[in-house]
């Protein structure tokens, strides 16, 4: 009969319940990790957007289901939630938590609603976007950005949102015309392919300006051949630039 000794079986068991101990233990801090995300959306919904004034209680939802960590770099991660923007990478910026949900309110996104975004930049807009509305069309002129945004967009499940790089000054002909439409890029003017492509009644907001200086943000409403603007607040925005 063999006998074996007591080491040869603790010593195995000791190994296994330490690492279960170990995997538990990283389950817990990732788990945790996420707590954390959650904790800091909320206070940026009730510290930074609804403190400000918005009220749409879509765009508040979508502002709390949006994971924003996710669209940082991770260099950025801990600063996600904060009250401003941050560098996204090829010197492009993802805009202030606020900035996108007023952007967001002020088109009066309605659920069947086709929208346009020019600059997709994360992706984030889009997506907080894509959670009120029907599908999104939004375009980037840098296709590095496009790129990682669409992949980003597809990884997170979202599939009312089309991505595609271009110069969206002249919008997108194929899905025109569009219910609203959100530039996030400093326009010196507002461009008038937008405006065509935009319905009869719809709104469209932008940034317009010297795009090194402080610019206006506009809400456009066409009506018939007519564009009614109007002066939201001042904001300071990347230039929409355009293809040579
Ligand atoms: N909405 C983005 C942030 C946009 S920053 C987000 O949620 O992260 C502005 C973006 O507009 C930049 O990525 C910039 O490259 C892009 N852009 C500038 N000019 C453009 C143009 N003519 N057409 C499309 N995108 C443009």
């Amino acid at each position: 009969m063999q006998i074996i000794s007591s080491k040869l079986i603790i010593k195995p068991f000791c190994i296994t319940i330490g690492l279960w101990f170990i995997l538990i233990l990283i389950a817990g801090c990732s788990h945790a990790q996420e707590d954390i995300y959650t904790i800091r959306r909320e206070r940026m919904v009730i510290d930074q957007i609804e403190r400000r004034g918005v009220k749409d209680t879509a765009v508040l939802r979508a502002m709390r289901t949006v994971e924003r960590h996710l669209f940082v770099p991770d260099l950025y991660l801990n600063s996600a939630y904060e009250d401003h923007p941050l560098p996204i990478g090829s010197g492009q910026t993802i805009s202030q938590p606020y900035i996108v949900a007023y952007m967001t309110e002020v088109i009066k996104p309605q659920s069947g609603y086709k929208v346009l975004e020019v600059g997709t930049g994360s992706g984030y807009q889009a997506a907080v976007l894509a959670e009120i509305v029907a599908h999104v069309y939004t375009i980037e002129i840098i296709c590095e950005l496009a790129n990682s945004a669409k992949e980003r967009l597809e990884t997170l499940g979202y599939k009312n949102i089309t991505v595609k790089c271009g110069d969206g000054y002249n919008g997108w002909d194929e899905f025109a015309p569009f219910d609203a439409i959100i530039v996030t890029a400093g326009a010196e003017d507002i461009p008038q392919p937008l405006i065509d492509q935009l319905k009869d009644g719809g709104l469209m907001v932008l940034p317009v300006g010297d795009p090194y200086m402080v610019q206006s943000l506009i809400l456009v409403k066409k009506k018939g051949n007519r564009t009614i603007t109007q002066d939201l607040i001042p904001v300071r925005f990347v230039p929409l630039t355009r293809d040579k």
